[in-house]
């Protein structure tokens, strides 16, 4: 395999993969370079919620742009359980009635499809959500889709432009010479190229490091838990009512796979930790399952006979404002695409599309100072 290419991209997760196939429809030579199995890392782990619901209203145009490729790539290539099951979220307070009530009048007043319900009317949409809320918001163009299966879709289409994979190779350094990115220095070779992007999650601290960059990412632990599989008991995505898109301690969302495992996750309070937990296969914290277990119950009580199957973490890549870092950085032709912020796997198409966008010298489709990595003080010695 040759070691040069055009544009390498570090990273197949979700947003790694779509970068390499925008790069490569837009005719781009690619190379995707991944220290291990493509989707391993956070977006394997995701519950994959593909909505614009109660996350971000500057950020509204990106991700309603996003729901609407998913929904394309579906129908142009599909094979990963895309399912417009729509999105419910649970309110439990007169606190958050209020709060729910000015989200869904601002988003409608953007056009989005979304309502208040009672009670009553949330068992119609979700017949065994019988706990004691107070209400729920109903957004029904909301999706799911397979995360795996997802990322798979993603890299077959960069493959079938052209792009390369590599797999089990991890990238140690990136290559600089005379102020532009030259490649990268994987352990037993270097790989040239024009243009480097870091899709590297919580990893790409380190990758900028070695140009004597900082930048203000760091590892926010998440976590999972499966039930055994049921018969089909949880329809919807069932999500807490919360303003920040699913970062906030407490947030919960529960929904059940295509073949049976109910899923859930509950944001945990102390879920910063230090850079270097993401290269270890943490211990599940019993407090999260403890958590987890009693909201379930609580919204779903008659789910308390089924059996917990496992639980698991992963890394997810934070910065201070909960939101992406998308654009060029430091020496010319190196650009970052990672942060996170809990919706990243809906928004990984219109990120592609911002890369592909800028890396072409085109104006991008998004407001993108949001995502300015130098919003930031991480700027490249050189440039400093
Ligand atoms: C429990 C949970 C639920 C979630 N639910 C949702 C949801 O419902 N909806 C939603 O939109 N989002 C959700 N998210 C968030 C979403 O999953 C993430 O935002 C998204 O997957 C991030 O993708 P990524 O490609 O940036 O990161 P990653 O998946 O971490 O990919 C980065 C890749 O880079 C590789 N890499 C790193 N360093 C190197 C190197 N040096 N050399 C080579 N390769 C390298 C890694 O191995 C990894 O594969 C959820 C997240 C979690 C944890």
């Amino acid at each position: 395999m040759s070691r040069t290419a055009e544009v390498i991209v570090v990273g197949a997760g979700v947003v790694g993969s779509a970068i390499g196939a925008e790069l490569a429809m837009l005719g781009h030579d690619v190379m995707i370079v991944e220290q291990g199995v493509p989707g391993a890392a956070v977006s394997g782990a995701s519950l994959a919620c593909i909505g614009s619901h109660m996350v971000d209203m500057e950020e509204l145009p990106l991700l309603a742009w996003a729901c609407d490729a998913w929904r394309t790539l579906d129908e142009e290539i599909g094979g990963f359980e895309y399912h417009p099951c729509g999105q419910l979220r649970f309110v439990l307070s007169e606190q958050e009635l209020a709060a729910a009530r000015a989200w869904i009048e601002v988003e409608r007043n953007a056009g989005l499809d979304v309502k208040l319900l009672e009670p009553i009317e949330v068992q119609e949409v979700e017949p065994s959500l019988t706990g004691p809320i107070v209400a729920a918001s109903w957004s029904k163009d909301d999706a799911v889709v397979n995360p795996f299966l997802a990322v798979r879709a993603l890299l077959n289409r960069a493959r079938d432009c052209g792009a390369r994979l590599e797999t089990h190779c991890r990238v140690d350094s990136l290559i600089e010479r005379d102020g532009k990115i030259a490649g990268v220095r994987c352990a037993t070779t270097d790989m040239s190229a024009e243009h480097v992007v870091l899709a590297s999650g919580p990893w790409t601290t380190r990758l900028a490091a070695s140009l004597g960059m900082n930048l203000p990412i760091r590892p926010h632990r998440a976590q999972c838990l499966a039930t055994v599989r049921i018969p089909p008991s949880i329809l919807r995505v069932v999500g807490a009512c919360e303003s920040g898109g699913g970062v906030e301690a407490g947030y919960t969302q529960i929904q059940q796979s295509r073949d049976g495992q109910v899923l859930f996750n509950t944001v945990l309070e102390d879920g910063l930790v230090d850079d270097g937990a993401q290269d270890r296969v943490p211990e599940v914290d019993a407090a999260f399952v403890r958590n987890s277990v009693e909201m379930l119950l609580f919204l779903f009580p008659d789910l308390w006979r089924v059996h917990l199957l496992r639980s698991w973490v992963r890394f997810e890549a934070v910065t201070p404002d909960n939101r992406f870092l998308i654009g060029p950085l430091g020496p010319e032709g190196l650009w970052v695409a990672a942060g996170d912020c809990g919706t990243g796997f809906t928004r990984a198409p219109a990120i592609a599309r911002l890369i592909g966008q800028m890396l072409g010298g085109e104006h991008p489709a998004f407001d993108t100072t949001l995502y300015a990595p130098e919003r930031f003080s991480c700027e490249h010695p050189a440039s400093a």
